[in-house]
């Protein structure tokens, strides 16, 4: 089964691993500077711990109850690299068609050269649709993207996550009980939430990015919304802003600003809405005025990024492009020179026909990589400190190794399963998704209606 979206070609001379280069760094044999030194050690020295462990989600308060991982095997934590690399082989050979093996783009190198398909949450839960004879798919990614691809496998299909501690902050700074307060909250603001007005408009239309918990999807899903991924978030909102006079969205304040603001709606029209404050900490006179109500939360590696780099980037490199990630802030997005998806930035490179300077603001695993498959340019990291997402950083080869051995013993572990009460619905909003189309789109044959 090859790997797809990536080419896994690496130029012998460049080593795209993260870990590597963090491993020298703490050694003192390598430049720079890593967000923290544990990073150096095993994600495992980390599972018993409360928080999200070192990278970039350190600062973030990690809910209580959060998934916490079991200890993982000995065996497993005292491998090498190369044993583990050797022992990810032989289970997968074993296993043939039984597995699909799922590497999301933001993983670590050492994870991903053993993953059947790369790319980002919705790729993978797609690819995932491809083997509808799998068993098991195994999903290197966090937890909110196993749970996308349960929705959309087969229910005999098991989904695995390699470490449960592998979360995401951002998903987690929306949770099921804060959003169903807001809308109550919201109601007693702008009355029936199903009742349509003279133009046909319900008062809030919930769009929830990709980035969220099955519940959220849920949540939305029952609520007559969305869910939106960083490629099609403007034809999502096109899509509310014919159903109802206002969105409510949630998790990513970013995407969710930087989308609506390229389509022209004003600032003052985006109010944020904190779930620790009352009515979010909006007025009334700002709830009633909304366009685009924007849900407190961020990705913390998107939010590393600053203008203060970018104008660094562009004094040390004369005419780099700078591409950043829309979860980035306002500011960062505006200040760059294009702004997209991570399947938008990682086809931008493609086509650069000339050799060219890429500043670019995504997770470091990513940008390592596409350094390492295209030599003929320059691409390094607006962030010079490499610190790379907290959890992503969680699946380690030796938990790869351990759930798939554990199929080739008959024993499935760590399988990510979302409630059926969940979702139904869920499914319903991501339906939606796929069935959006910009206006004026055409009618393609055979496309999701
Ligand atoms: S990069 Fe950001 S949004 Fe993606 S998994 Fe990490 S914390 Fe979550």
């Amino acid at each position: 089964m090859p790997a797809v979206n990536i080419a896994l070609q690496p130029r012998p001379d460049t080593d795209a691993s993260v870990d590597h280069a963090i491993q020298a760094i703490v050694a003192g044999a390598g430049a720079g500077e890593t967000c923290n030194t544990d990073l150096a050690a095993g994600p495992w020295d980390f599972d018993t711990r409360p928080g999200y462990g070192p990278g970039s989600s350190m600062g973030d308060v990690i809910p209580t109850g959060s998934p916490r991982q079991g200890e993982l095997p000995q065996e497993y934590r005292e491998a090498s690299e190369e044993d583990l690399d050797r022992r990810i082989r032989a289970a997968k050979a074993t296993l043939g068609e039984r597995v699909v093996v799922l590497g999301h783009f933001y993983q670590r190198e050492e994870v991903v050269l053993h993953a059947d398909y790369v790319g980002d949450s919705f790729q993978l839960a797609n690819a995932a649709l491809e083997h509808p004879d799998a068993d098991a798919i195994v999903f290197c990614g966090v937890h909110f993207m196993a749970e996308t691809a349960d929705l959309l496998s087969r229910p005999e299909q098991a989904v695995i996550l390699p470490n449960l501690a592998a979360g995401c902050s951002m998903a987690d700074m929306a949770d099921i009980d804060q959003v169903e307060e807001c809308w109550e909250q919201l109601a007693e603001i702008y009355g029936d939430m199903d009742q349509a007005d003279g133009d046909g408009l319900v008062p809030v239309i919930p769009v929830t990015y990709m980035n969220s918990s099955a519940a959220i999807k849920g949540f939305v899903g029952r609520h007559g919304g969305i869910v939106c991924t960083s490629s099609n978030a403007r034809t999502v909102l096109e899509w509310a802003f014919e159903r109802g006079r206002r969105v409510l969205f949630f998790p990513d304040q970013h995407l969710g600003r930087n989308t609506a603001k390229a389509m022209g709606v004003p600032l003052e029209q985006m109010p944020m809405w904190n779930p620790r404050k009352a009515y979010g900490g909006a007025s009334v006179d700002q709830l009633a005025d909304a366009r685009v109500i924007l849900w407190h939360g961020f990705c913390s590696v998107h939010r590393r990024f600053s203008v203060d780099q970018i104008d660094q980037a562009r004094a040390e490199h004369p005419g780099v492009r700078v591409i950043v990630h829309p979860e980035c802030p306002m500011e960062v997005v505006d200040a760059a020179d294009e702004a997209g998806s991570t399947d938008y930035i990682r086809k931008a490179i493609e086509a650069a026909d000339e050799p060219t300077t890429f500043a670019i603001g995504t997770e470091v695993n990513l940008v390592q990589r596409l350094a390492a498959q295209h030599p003929q340019h320059e691409i390094f990291c607006l962030d010079p400190v490499v610190c790379p997402c907290s959890t992503m950083y969680r699946i380690h080869p030796g938990y790869l190794a351990w759930v798939l051995e554990g199929l080739v013993a008959g024993e499935v572990l760590n399988r990510i399963t979302v409630p059926q009460d969940v979702a139904d619905p869920a499914r319903l909003a991501l339906e939606r998704m796929l069935a959006a189309k910009p206006p004026g789109a055409p009618v393609v044959a055979g496309s999701p209606s």
